[in-house]
């Protein structure tokens, strides 16, 4: 059975050494956030993740959630306590406004402990994480009215929310929706249409579900400009804020499939369902992008936490199996073989999917920071560059990191041979689990296509100078440092790279826009591993600072933290050569077969 330990000191060695939380004690929320107090949240965090939702995985994963004739969804046995232990701690909340209930803190400790949840059990973390997405929204579009009769409720986590987009005929493409609304005299409106693959549509987890839907409201155009988002609970809810009537949805069925079993993915059947308008009329993709944004954020997290439970798990395997010798000779001749970690391709592998880890969850709390510090923020250019990051950073977020958290499981699954086949040691379940990363929220070569089509070019392409002007800065003030080389140089190189591809499809893609599209997801990875390295440079830094410093006890893991560093540099930074040169050959070979020929 598969365990798991939340990484709580690489995650205040990034807060406190690499990112400096304290200096943005000034701010709303950040002043309660002193390290002691994050430690001490974080460390029960890891208490809750660790011994009551990892056993937990697998029990979901067999059983799955079931739904009894009258629709009604039965999560798996243990479900239920675990989730009344989250909303009795209040970890829903923990970055919620207070005058809602929640407690205020800064999103980016939800980001930390959301990582750990989803590392423990994704398909448990999805209700409450669906459930913070929904409030997102409705924090920044719904009326004061509708802020209060639903935000204390779902903070509180007694009602847990959904988003629903997707219908049989239209996922990518939302402008094809055909749900349907009509408004009523009392300001109302009726939704009918059917809705799938609703993660958390229906469940026994919580007293009502708060589903966000899109439809179209009647008469309103085609495409996406005639898209509104409404809220529609599952059961109505009175002036006083308690329950009235059932309201007209219901879950038509849950779908079977490849993992996440112990989340309920629901078709929702809604038959003329009392909604409200959320935000003005046909401006409801907009207002659900808040919705999408936050979950790409969480999805990305997702990929992360796959990756880092599976590699946990890999390690362990890795210094308790035995086969063959070492290379230079048996390690341990008092065994009948030496532990597999000794073998260089064993520790290849580990290496790789720890070199990832560790610089993607900086990546997330680096972005995660500079989203508190924009909404907390009285500065508008502040706010502003805040704004650009997260928009250019989310789809590479999602992308990369579940495409290569996916492509992690696999490589930790390896590391057990046959055994990884095996079910009992659960290393299947994490690659089946992981694998929805890469198809939800906007499958991964939609990303690819934000990122290169939209985000490259926003505002005169204002983001990403802004990114290349913050990583060139970071590269010219230490470029003396020589204990840095074995960092800065290979990140040079690679952000020359990413400067080249970029230049590209300027020059390349705006005509033949085809260029752009065969090239997106290279580029989206080429930027993912500029973005890493990064992380790697500062937390190199933050390791060589703290242990010239004296860092009494924590040299063992900063000086690790430093060979790490290097392993990526050396092996996996190089990888921008091959995406460019991907990207350069542009779209010829892709486009020329006619479709029939495939
Ligand atoms: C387990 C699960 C849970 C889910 N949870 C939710 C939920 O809670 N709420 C919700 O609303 N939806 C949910 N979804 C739906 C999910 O978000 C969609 O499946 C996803 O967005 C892709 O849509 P699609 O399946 O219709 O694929 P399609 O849109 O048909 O895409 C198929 C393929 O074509 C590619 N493609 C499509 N258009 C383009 C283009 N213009 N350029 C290049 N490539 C393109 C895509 O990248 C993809 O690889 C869930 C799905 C699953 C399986």
């Amino acid at each position: 059975m598969p365990t798991y330990k939340a990484p709580v000191d690489d995650v205040m060695f990034l807060l406190n050494d690499v990112f400096h939380m304290e200096r943005h004690n000034n701010l709303p929320g950040f002043a309660d956030a002193s390290s002691d107090v994050v430690e001490a949240v974080l460390g029960e965090a890891a208490k809750l993740c660790e011994e009551v939702l990892t056993p937990l995985n697998r029990v979901g994963d067999m059983e799955g959630c079931t739904r009894h004739d009258d629709g009604s969804v039965v999560t798996p046995n243990g479900f239920k306590d675990a989730y009344k232990q989250l909303v009795d701690g209040g970890w829903i909340g923990i970055s919620s406004p207070e005058e809602y209930g929640g407690q205020g803190l800064p999103s980016t400790l939800t980001l930390i402990v959301n990582e750990f949840m989803c590392a423990a059990n994704m398909a448990f973390a999805m209700y409450p994480g669906l459930t913070q997405g929904a409030i997102a929204a409705l924090l920044a579009h719904a009326s004061e009215e509708h802020k209060k009769k639903y935000l204390p409720k779902m903070i509180a986590g007694t009602w847990t929310g959904t988003m629903n987009l997707t219908e049989p005929h239209c996922g990518t493409d939302l402008g094809l929706l055909r749900t349907k609304a009509v408004k009523q005299e009392d300001g109302s409106y009726r939704i009918t249409g059917t809705k799938i693959f609703i993660s958390a549509g229906e469940h026994d987890l919580a007293e009502n579900v708060v589903h966000l839907v899109l439809a179209r409201i009647e008469g309103a155009p085609a495409g996406t400009k005639g898209i509104s988002l409404f809220v529609c609970p599952k059961f109505l809810v009175n002036e006083d804020g308690s329950l009235g009537a059932r309201n007209g949805l219901s879950c038509g069925s849950l779908e079977h499939k490849m993992g996440i079993h112990g989340n309920s993915t629901c078709v929702m059947n809604y038959d003329s369902a009392t909604a409200w308008l959320i935000g003005e009329e046909n401006r409801g993709l907009p207002a659900m992008f808040v919705m999408m944004n936050d979950a790409r954020l969480g999805v990305g997290l997702q990929g992360l936490a796959q990756s880092e439970v599976a590699y946990q798990n890999a390690a362990i395997y890795t210094k308790e199996r035995l086969q063959g010798r070492a290379l230079t000779g048996p390690k341990f001749p008092d065994k009948p073989a030496d532990p597999i970690i000794v073998h260089p391709d064993v520790r290849r592998t580990l290496l790789t999917i720890r070199a990832f880890n560790e610089a993607a969850r900086a990546l997330i709390i680096w972005t995660g920071l500079k989203a508190d510090v924009g909404h907390r923020s009285s500065d508008e250019k502040v706010r502003q560059s805040a704004e650009d990051h997260m928009s250019l950073l989310t789809p590479v977020i999602k992308g990369v990191l579940t495409d290569t958290g996916f492509a992690n499981t696999v490589l930790a699954q390896q590391m057990y041979g046959g055994h990884g086949y095996i079910a009992e040691h659960g290393m299947e379940q994490f690659v089946r689990d992981a694998r929805i990363a890469m198809l939800y929220e906007g499958a991964n070569g939609i990303q690819a296509l934000d990122l290169v089509g939209r985000k490259l070019g926003k505002d005169g392409g204002r983001a990403i100078m802004a990114f290349f002007n913050e990583v060139q800065g970071y590269l010219k003030e230490h470029a003396s440092n020589e204990a840095m080389n074995p960092y800065l140089k290979p990140l040079v190189q690679a952000l020359a790279h990413l400067q080249q591809a970029t230049m590209w499809f300027m020059q390349n893609a705006v005509k033949k826009p085809e260029n752009g599209g065969a090239g997106a997801t290279d580029y989206m990875h080429l930027f993912g591993l500029v973005a890493l390295g990064y992380m790697w440079c500062l937390m190199a830094e933050a390791a060589q600072a703290k242990l010239a410093a004296g860092a009494t006890g924590a040299e063992q893991r900063l000086n690790a933290k430093l060979v790490v560093g290097r392993f990526f540099m050396e092996r996996m930074l190089p990888e921008t050569v091959a995406h460019l040169a991907r990207i350069q050959a542009g779209a010829g070979s892709i486009m020329e077969l006619p479709a029939d020929a495939f």
